[in-house]
């Protein structure tokens, strides 16, 4: 390179550093795609458009697995599911603009459920976007992004791109994982540099989610206020599951020998069959607990915000808390012992407490709630085996029950309102990470998203359980589902419409109510039109055989259960959060 500077052209276009004709040259696209697979990212979500389309052909020309959906909510929600299911950020890609707004859906809900994720999105001319000049897609995608999500960055040099994904990687899965915007302008893609120089300036994130250990005083405290209890109680989040520390918290729970209860996607943490299982007395043990002990779980809206009616007498129970987010203590109600750090090791630590000096919790309040548990499940029974036509939410949940405890590994995911919350009383899981739901901010449209992520990740065979209105958010991705040849069933509890499918229109005109879908629609045809397996289900007996043979054969399958429209319940479980009207009673 001895006449070096005679050949050297400064990359004006693109203020990229100058580069020899004769050197070996790297660009934005391709950096992109080392930098993530260096982090071992091996998957993309995404829809492709501009500027985004060659760096999707790319990434699959260089061996990424590139998933391509037909919306990006759908790719998001892939995403963020995919970085639950391994701790890894999951990647979705996205155009500019309307193509990012729709992505920012799924990153924000990724951030609500602590979720590690990362969103890239194209964007426009920065000098024109800034000047709002009107350029194509034009929109200032940073600044949107960033209420939304952990933390936001944006890249204008090829240089900048190993620093950048690395400090995006590290956003998203240190402390409380979450959502990371990544704003990639359109003109980075095509800048050039030299390939040892760009080499040099990628990053692997070394340790990404460091250990948090606890405080030794904390675990000390945190001994002594559950030493203290008469009526302890265990309640483990999806923040749980998430952690990946499984051995550990079974051993903890057997060890102390305490009750447990499991927050919807921490389900299958330990089978929900266990001994120690108080799910089916959840009512009793929220009241009557007088020491509960959070693992992974906020005391949010899902959990009353750990006061009111459901949880007994004011001022009857003391809260021990687990989080790796400090800000998280005392958000709703008084944590007598915080306990912050990561799960494995905050829960390694209080199991080394739980040691000769133990004693089991009083067989007063075993006993209490085995008794109580035994009763409701005593009480369900008969209602899972009704075999009618057409189906109601119990009897067709009660075939879906079986076929999970045959397949205790495959991925159960379930959205909707009545379908949501009688499958999650109804279906108990035997695994961690086997119930993929719509989470903390109760959300409609994550099921397609969820099945194909799901199923991408783990390879294994995935049952959605969906709502027909939950269905209808997503559906079009049944496209996605055949054409990658996913080993998804889709089960849609066709109910007419929405809670129920018996609403009429007041006033007697033609519109249909506005909570009401075509009746008797056949939505197994829509999976037979792209090449899958579409069957009409009227009995219990026919679904759990459907189900079955799909599970078995692994090939793309849509069933439509036919439910009655006169079953579901108003908002099913959380009618109280939605109010009503005083002045003119609707039907519903
Ligand atoms: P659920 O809805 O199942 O109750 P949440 O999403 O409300 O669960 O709570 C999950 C909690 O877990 C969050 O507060 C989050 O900060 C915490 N969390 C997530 N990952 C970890 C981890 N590795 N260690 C400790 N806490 C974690
Ligand atoms: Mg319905």
């Amino acid at each position: 390179m001895s006449n070096a500077a005679a050949t050297m052209v400064k990359n004006q276009a693109t203020d990229a550093p100058a580069v020899d004709a004769r050197q070996e040259l790297t660009d934005g696209f391709q950096l992109v795609i080392d930098a993530l697979k260096l982090n071992g990212i091996e998957n993309l979500y995404a829809v492709p458009g501009i500027p985004i389309s060659d760096l999707l052909r790319m990434a699959q020309a260089e061996g990424m697995r590139v998933v391509s959906f037909r919306h990006e909510q759908n790719a998001g929600n892939a995403a963020a599911i995919a970085g639950f299911l391994t701790k890894k950020p999951g990647v979705c890609v996205t155009v500019s603009a309307p193509g990012f707004l729709n992505g920012l859906t799924a990153l924000a809900n990724a951030t609500t459920n602590c979720f590690p994720m990362i969103l890239i999105s194209g964007s426009s001319e920065r000098e024109i976007v800034d000047l709002q000049q009107g350029d194509y897609e034009e929109m200032d995608q940073l600044a949107i992004a960033k209420p939304l999500c952990k933390a936001a960055f944006r890249v204008l040099h090829a240089q900048d791109i190993g620093i950048a994904v690395a400090r995006a990687i590290r956003a998203a899965v240190s402390g409380r994982p979450g959502g990371v915007y990544l704003d990639l302008p359109a003109k980075l893609f095509s800048q050039v540099m030299d390939a040892a120089e760009g080499a040099k300036s990628l990053v692997k994130v070394i340790d990404p989610a460091p250990a948090q250990l606890p405080a030794p005083s904390a675990i000390a405290r945190a001994l002594d206020v559950l030493k203290g209890a008469s009526r302890p109680l265990i309640i483990l989040g999806k923040g749980a599951a998430y952690a990946q520390a499984d051995d550990e918290i079974r051993a903890l729970v057997e060890k102390s020998g305490l009750p447990f209860l499991q927050m919807s996607m921490a389900k299958g943490l330990l089978p929900d069959t266990h001994p120690q299982s108080a799910g089916a007395a959840r009512s009793m043990v929220l009241k009557e607990a007088d020491v509960v002990l959070l693992i992974g779980a906020r005391l949010n809206w899902l959990l009353s915000h750990g006061k009111g009616k459901s949880w007994g007498e004011p001022g009857s129970k003391k809260f021990i808390q687990i989080d790796i987010e400090p800000k998280e203590m005392d958000s709703n109600v008084e944590i007598v012992a915080p306990v912050v750090g990561d799960i494995g090791s905050c829960v390694s630590a209080l199991l080394a407490g739980i040691d000769g000096s133990w004693q089991a919790p009083p067989a007063e309040w075993t006993g209490a709630i085995t008794a109580r548990k035994d009763a409701n499940i005593a009480k369900m029974a008969p209602k899972l085996m009704k075999n009618t036509a057409p189906m109601d939410f119990h009897g067709a949940l009660g075939a879906l029950r079986r076929v999970v405890k045959e397949r205790p590994d495959a991925i159960l995911v379930n959205e909707g309102a009545n379908t949501l919350d009688l499958a999650r009383g109804i279906i108990d899981m035997y695994q961690p990470r086997k119930r993929l739901d719509v989470g903390t901010w109760g959300v409609m449209g994550i099921g397609m998203g969820y099945a194909v992520a799901a199923a991408v990740e783990t390879g294994k065979p995935v049952l959605a359980i969906e709502g027909d209105s939950a269905f209808g958010f997503s559906g079009m991705e049944v496209e996605t589902v055949c054409r990658y040849n996913l080993p998804v069933c889709i089960v849609i509890f066709n109910n007419n419409g929405i809670y129920r499918g018996t609403d009429v229109n007041p006033t007697g005109g033609t519109d249909p109510s506005p909570m009401v879908f075509v009746p008797g629609s056949r939505y197994d045809k829509m999976m037979e039109a792209f090449g899958g397996v579409g069957v009409q289900a009227t009995t219990p007996d026919e679904l759990y055989r459907a189900v079955s043979e799909a599970m078995d054969s692994g090939k793309p399958t849509l069933i439509n259960a036919v439910i009655d429209p006169a079953a579901g319940t108003e908002s099913g479980n959380i009618g109280s959060l939605n109010p009503t009207s005083s002045v003119r009673k609707m039907p519903s």
